[in-house]
């Protein structure tokens, strides 16, 4: 549920001489102060939350990013790590003490393509990691709808998602090594470009995916992929959600090598996308009332055959009453405006005005009875709210947004929210799902974990979490709930 903003935006002043030892080391460009300078940094993408701190260092390598964390540590600091600040759950915000942001730690330090791997720091952009992959030949198939701008440290250390999880998995899976400057300065060097590597515990696991909370992510090893030769890709007219769960199905079981992506979306999402979203077009002569875009790509050798293998799945699921209707792109402006209908569904939820957000995820088989009774959960608040369903099927992963009545005000609708979100997530829950499937907690999901995560489970995030940062200086406040 989101927290209040705070009532004041000032920062609580820093320890006498940190900020002059902080310049000596960094240099003028590594500290910034000037309250215009900062303001982005404190800003949040949704503007849910105000951040306040004092100061941002910029370091431009690992031995200045430990020197920095080492000062602040012995002055007792709290440090926010920052990327590219394109989080959606506040884990970016600072309470207080300064923020580190990996901007300056850009470089591509190598890609070799023959092992298929590159290492790169941790703040190189999504998007640049991806084009040097593309360069060398080969893929980096981390692909979301912030990668312009998001940083690959935040990346992993939100563990994100994106449209090719379900084929080659989370950010957790691309990672081969990591390099990590801990609470206290020191520097764990496992930038190791292992694919088998059984030594006892797997480190490189506590830190992806802890939002900043024990460390500071400096650089990385990354998985490359085989570049696809080819992909189709296609917008398929349903009947409901079960038939899409069917042809999911259908598609894993005929080509489940090539299934690239596989994201729906109900009848809500593409009118709102189609109506407030320049661009967006759908192709198809009747409304649905759901819809699935599906892409098969393939790598050099077979694919031949990828089209012909796409219609026969079609085909099939047309005869079988799955599909409705259904076009495949002829070319690739065509794929790139099927594209454009997924990406509008997201834009448009911010014209379309205030709504109940909620990133779920459960297991796969479980999508139409969660869609069903979240559903009768959000109408009993308000029957008139539209509500948008769509995401990463493939993953079980559902963006169900509750957007507020057409005739209803932002204000009016607020005080639904948090009713709404209790309810959505005590069904998710109690279909053995997830209340953060890709987002992560930060700030805004904390009181979850709480309700929802066992005793058990919490205890051993507080024990981790007091063995790596016994003095509680790394991100703290992100991701458990108070204590
Ligand atoms: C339009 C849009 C679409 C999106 N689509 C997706 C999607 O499909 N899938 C998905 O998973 N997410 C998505 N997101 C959310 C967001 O882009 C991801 O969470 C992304 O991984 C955050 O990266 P960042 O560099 O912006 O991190 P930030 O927002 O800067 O930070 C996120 C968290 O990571 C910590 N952090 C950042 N860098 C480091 C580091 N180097 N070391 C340690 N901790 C660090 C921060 O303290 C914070 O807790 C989307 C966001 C937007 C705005």
């Amino acid at each position: 549920m989101p927290d209040p903003k705070p009532t004041t935006t000032e920062a609580p002043p820093l320890p006498d001489g940190l900020l002059d030892r902080l310049r000596e080391t960094l240099g003028p460009r590594g500290v910034v102060t000037d309250a215009e300078a900062l303001a982005p940094y404190l800003s949040e993408w949704r503007n849910r939350y105000q951040g306040r701190s004092a100061a941002v260092l910029r370091p431009a390598s690992t031995a200045e990013t430990a020197d920095a964390v080492r000062l602040c540590a012995e002055s007792g600091v709290a440090i926010t790590p920052q990327g590219g600040n394109t989080g959606l759950v506040g884990g970016a915000v600072a309470e207080g003490g300064v923020i580190v942001s990996t901007e300056r730690l850009n470089r591509i330090r190598s890609v070799d393509a023959d092992t298929f791997s590159m290492t790169v720091e941790a703040g190189c952009i999504l998007a640049d990691v991806q084009a040097a992959a593309a360069e060398a030949g080969r893929l980096f198939p981390l692909s979301l709808g912030a990668e312009g701008t998001c940083r690959i440290g935040g990346n992993l250390s939100t563990n994100a998602g994106g449209i090719h999880v379900l084929r080659y998995g989370n950010a957790r899976d691309l990672v081969l090594g990591l390099e990590v400057v801990l609470p206290d300065g020191r520097v764990w060097d496992g930038l190791r470009a292992l694919r088998k590597d059984n030594t006892g515990y797997a480190l490189k696991h506590l830190f992806l995916g802890a939002e900043g909370t024990l460390g500071i992510i400096t650089a990385a090893v990354l998985r490359l992929f085989p570049r696809p030769a080819a992909r189709e890709t296609a917008l398929c007219a349903l009947p409901d959600a079960a038939a899409a769960i069917r042809l999911f199905g259908r598609c894993m079981d005929a080509a489940g090598d090539v299934l690239n992506a596989f994201e729906c979306s109900n009848r809500t999402g593409v009118h709102l996308a189609e109506t407030l979203v320049e661009g967006v077009t759908v192709p198809l002569s009747t409304p649905s009332p759901f819809y699935a875009l599906i892409e098969f790509a393939a790598t050099g050798a077979d694919d031949g055959g990828l089209r012909a293998r796409f219609e026969a799945v079609l085909a099939d699921a047309m005869e079988a009453g799955l599909v409705t209707d259904a076009v495949l792109a002829e070319t690739e402006a065509q794929t790139a405006g099927l594209w454009r209908i997924r990406e509008g569904i997201t834009e448009a939820q911010i014209p379309a005005g205030l709504c109940a957000k909620h990133d779920v995820s459960v297991p796969i088989s479980q999508i139409p009875t969660f869609l069903e009774r979240a559903e009768a959960e959000v109408r009993a608040v308000d029957p008139d709210i539209r509500l948008v369903a769509y995401g990463h099927f493939g993953d079980g992963n559902i963006h169900f947004n509750a957007v507020r009545p057409e005739t209803v005000t932002d204000e009016a609708f607020r005080p639904r929210i948090p009713p709404i979100q209790r309810a959505v997530h005590d069904v998710t829950m109690a279909l053995n799902g997830s209340f953060s499937a890709e987002h992560g907690v930060g700030l805004m999901k904390r009181g979850d974990v709480a309700r929802y995560r066992s005793a058990v489970e919490v205890d051993l995030m507080r024990a981790v979490k007091r063995a790596v940062d016994p003095k509680n200086l790394m991100n703290p406040g992100k991701v458990l709930p108070p204590e």
